[in-house]
């Protein structure tokens, strides 16, 4: 590994019950890095993630870490458990508590919390319930408290699932801006168009890493093809790739040819 990595994953394999989930995996991630893992589900994107985190060991193969990196997770927001009755300033404290809930906080920290909630554009919600947030809204609450400890490096598993395409926009955005303020970030995602081409770098994940590079190199029909094992097609929009079905592409012409 060369030092300017801040996490490497060589020839990771990773094994569940009895079968594999993920062979032979390579990802480093560097400063300034923002990755995009895509794959259909049950590919090993959030198995990857897990094991860039340090919370799942490969059975095989390495990973390593620069010195004392620390690192920011933001779960899928469809794992939370949102009937715990906890506020916004609660939550994000968690990740100073060892990830356990704890009922006092300090001025400091108080202090802290707000700052983190002003930076991700939801200042002053700390009392609110987080049950009682939207969808964006609460997105921003996990990552600030992924935040909180100043990582160098932030995983975020499946951002925009389950979200409005304006919500999808801000949260795109909001990444970026932190991406371009130093913190290295690797997203999994199964937006093609609307999250991955706008990424630089991609891994195309289907149990192994299919392909990895820029979207413009990728984002073939040979790799997604063996990414996710059904025909599709890349046109190119705006110097963009853009990623069609290739069943729903023809559908779309027999229908015309039946208006007509
Ligand atoms: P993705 O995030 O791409 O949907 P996952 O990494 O969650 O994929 O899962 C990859 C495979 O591993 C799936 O077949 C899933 O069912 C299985 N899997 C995930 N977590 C566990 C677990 N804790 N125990 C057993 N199997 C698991
Ligand atoms: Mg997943």
């Amino acid at each position: 590994m060369t030092d300017r990595h801040l996490v490497e994953v060589s020839d990771a394999t990773v094994v569940y019950d009895r079968d594999p989930v993920l062979v032979h995996a390579d990802l480093a991630v560097s400063p300034g890095d923002f990755v995009g893992i895509v794959g259909p589900s049950g590919s090993g994107k959030t198995t990857l993630l897990r094991v860039v985190l340090g919370a799942v060991r490969p059975a095989a193969g390495t990973v390593t870490r620069a010195r004392r990196v620390r690192v920011g997770y933001v779960p899928q927001v469809e794992t939370v458990n949102w009937s715990f009755p906890i506020t916004v300033g609660e939550c994000v404290l968690m990740a100073r508590a060892g990830g356990r809930w704890a009922p006092w906080s300090t001025p400091s920290e108080r202090s802290e919390v707000a700052d983190v909630l002003d930076r991700l554009g939801i200042a002053g919600l700390e009392h609110r319930h987080i049950r009682a947030l939207s969808g964006g809204q609460q997105q921003r609450v996990f990552i600030a408290r992924a935040l909180l400890n100043r990582p160098q490096l932030l995983l975020m598993d499946e951002p925009t699932s389950g979200v409005d395409v304006r919500t999808r926009h801000d949260i795109l955005h909001l990444l970026s801006d932190l991406n371009a303020d130093g913190l290295a970030v690797v997203v999994t995602t199964h937006d093609l168009n609307g999250i991955a081409a706008h990424l630089p770098h991609l891994v195309c994940l289907n149990r192994e890493v299919i392909a990895q590079g820029p979207p413009e190199e990728v984002l073939t029909a040979d790799v997604l093809e063996r990414t996710y094992g059904a025909p599709m097609d890349v046109l190119e929009h705006g110097g963009m790739p853009v990623v069609v079905d290739r069943m729903s592409a023809s559908n779309v012409i027999r229908l015309r040819r039946r208006a007509q």
